[in-house]
């Protein structure tokens, strides 16, 4: 039963599949099946919004023949699906249902963000940004991020300009988590710039956007994906959740996973890099009847 498991043991970020994300594998059916493996105690599926613009499909989007009507249809599938699924799974595993945003269109993302929660009723939101100018942090997009890195002149100013985006999504969105709050790193370490997005500059412009985070309440997620991804730290790196811890900022997990088999990864290694940098719970949501209520967990 779900009330045995250790309340820390929680993920809300992930449970993207095959069956709505085109870089993401296998059933929600078997995510949710691996969930209950893992040992979650709530487990959030917070599959990707539709990007509305045909300029921000992905490469393999457009040769699979998606287009912004097929992302649309796959996530109201989704919304639908991840409904009906926690219902049969409730016995056995708290799952939540929401939604991963996305910053563009720029003019009209937090509106989208609204009427998507509104219309089909769901239970929190993930708020990343993964857009800076039109082109992907994680090097999904078409255009390519070294256009962008060019265009500003130097990796810190990208960095820069992404926290100030964060702090703006942050006041816009008012989501209930924040998603791989430094994804800059990524694309940094790729590029190896990685000293670039740690510089007094950024430093600060990370402390105006944990300013904007805490204003609003939202919970940093530790993020283990980028252990996946060959990083040797999960989202945020080890500074930024020491700076939060000081301004008392609320932290979550999220194993970001994209197929069955990554549900439950980093899941000890996200704990102890928590406890390594000062945090000593889990802030997290979950359902008691019919109502979504913030809860609290020790990591000790
Ligand atoms: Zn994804
Ligand atoms: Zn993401």
């Amino acid at each position: 039963m779900a009330c045995a498991k250790a309340k820390w043991r929680i993920s809300l970020h992930g449970g993207h599949s095959g069956e709505f994300c085109e870089h993401a594998e296998g059933s929600l059916r078997e995510i949710l099946e691996a969930a209950c493996a893992a040992g979650y105690y709530v487990f959030g599926v917070a599959e990707h919004m539709p990007r509305v613009e045909p300029q921000f499909l992905y490469p393999r989007e457009r040769a699979m023949g998606w287009t912004v009507e097929t992302l649309e249809r796959n996530f109201e599938r989704y919304a639908h699906t991840v409904r009906q699924l926690a219902q049969e799974f409730a016995e056995r595993l708290i799952v939540l249902c929401g939604f991963e945003i996305e910053v563009v269109p720029t003019d009209r993302y937090a509106t989208l963000v609204r009427h998507y929660r509104q219309q089909y009723g769901f239970d929190y939101v993930v708020g990343s940004v993964h857009f800076l100018h039109g082109a992907a942090l994680d090097g999904y997009s078409e255009r390519p991020l070294a256009e962008v890195l060019d265009a500003l002149g130097s990796m810190e100013a990208v960095a820069v300009e992404y926290y100030q985006r964060v702090a703006e999504m942050a006041q816009a969105v008012r989501p209930e988590v924040i998603g791989h709050l430094d994804l800059v790193r990524l694309t940094a370490t790729r590029l190896g710039m990685a000293e670039q997005v740690a510089t007094a500059r950024v430093r600060q412009a990370v402390e105006q956007a944990l300013e904007a985070i805490r204003a609003v309440d939202a919970r940093v997620e530790v993020n283990t994906s980028a252990l996946r991804k060959g990083l040797d730290q999960p989202y945020p790196a080890d500074w930024i959740v020491q700076m939060g811890a000081r301004m008392g900022i609320k932290f979550c997990i999220g194993d970001d996973s994209h197929r069955p088999a990554q549900v439950g990864f980093g899941l000890e290694a996200a704990r102890e890099h928590l406890l390594r940098n000062g945090v000593r719970e889990v802030h997290f949501l979950t359902r008691e009847g019919d109502a979504i209520v913030p809860a609290v967990a020790p990591l000790e």
